[in-house]
């Protein structure tokens, strides 16, 4: 097929797709996987048809989030046809799925473009209310390749409350409104800390809403640096855990 034929089957497909939402971060680590999750997880019990997308070939998460690391994806007429999560039915894809060994292999910028460019014309998606996008992290040659190939309608920024990680955010801040994505707010994670003993709260800084406020931002939702969150996660089991940090939110 010619690069054309590949983009025209992309646009196709993510045509039935009401909002594509990118889920971005300044660096690793940082939750973005976990946060994408929970979003997803926040739609689908609002009734939405829901997807996601694990664009983080590098350090995929999303299938152990959802306890899916094992599985492989059917293929029919219409393509690839994603994992359906246990409880809320997600319908998931990741590049783990298809390729486990694709997280080992040095990627450069042509190459992920054509790999990608591929696995985005072979996923059948099918009609969703939403396409949420575990990105990979940072604002290298992957990030932006994949905001090339998939028109945005929005992006949510994760952020910690550490000074370190500001600027890094900012470099991708910049990046998606240079990309024309609108940054729709950030996602202060790992933000506060609830003492399970003395329900003492201890907050780690305020560097996420110094940011806020300079980029004319909204914080969406704090989310606090839980043991249960990371647990539920481990155990793929992420659907279970209770608390809805998006309640009233909508992207
Ligand atoms: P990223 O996608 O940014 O690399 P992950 O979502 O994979 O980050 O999270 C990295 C690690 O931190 C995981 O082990 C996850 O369970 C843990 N984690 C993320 N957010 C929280 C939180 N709010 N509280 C506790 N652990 C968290």
């Amino acid at each position: 097929k010619t690069d054309d034929e590949i983009e025209e089957t992309i646009k196709r497909k993510m045509a039935h797709i009401k909002r594509k939402i990118a889920v971005m971060s300044g660096k690793g680590g940082v939750g973005k996987s976990t946060v994408t999750a929970l979003l997803a997880v926040h739609l689908a019990k609002q009734g939405k048809l829901v997807g996601i997308l694990d664009a983080d070939f590098l350090g995929p998460s999303i299938p152990k989030l959802f306890g899916l690391e094992r599985k492989k994806p059917l293929s029919s007429i219409d393509g690839i046809e994603p994992i359906l999560s246990p409880k809320y039915a997600i319908r998931i894809m990741s590049m783990q799925f298809v390729t486990p060994e694709a997280a080992a292999v040095i990627w450069r910028g042509p190459m992920i473009s054509r790999v990608l460019q591929d696995f985005l014309a072979h996923v059948s998606w099918g009609n969703l209310d939403y396409l949420i996008i575990d990105m990979p992290p940072g604002t290298g040659d992957v990030p932006i390749t994949v905001m090339q190939e998939v028109p945005l309608d929005g992006v949510v920024m994760v952020a910690t409350p550490h000074d370190l990680t500001a600027n890094i955010v900012e470099r991708a801040i910049n990046m998606a409104r240079t990309m024309d994505a609108e940054v729709l707010g950030i996602v202060e994670n790992m933000s506060y800390y609830r003492c399970p003993d003395c329900g003492r709260i201890a907050r780690f800084g305020n560097s996420a809403a110094l940011l806020a406020r300079k980029y004319g931002l909204k914080i969406i939702a704090s989310i606090p640096l839980e043991e249960d969150l990371a647990r539920y996660g481990d155990a793929g089991v992420i659907e279970e855990y209770k608390t809805d940090y998006f309640e009233g939110i909508e992207l």
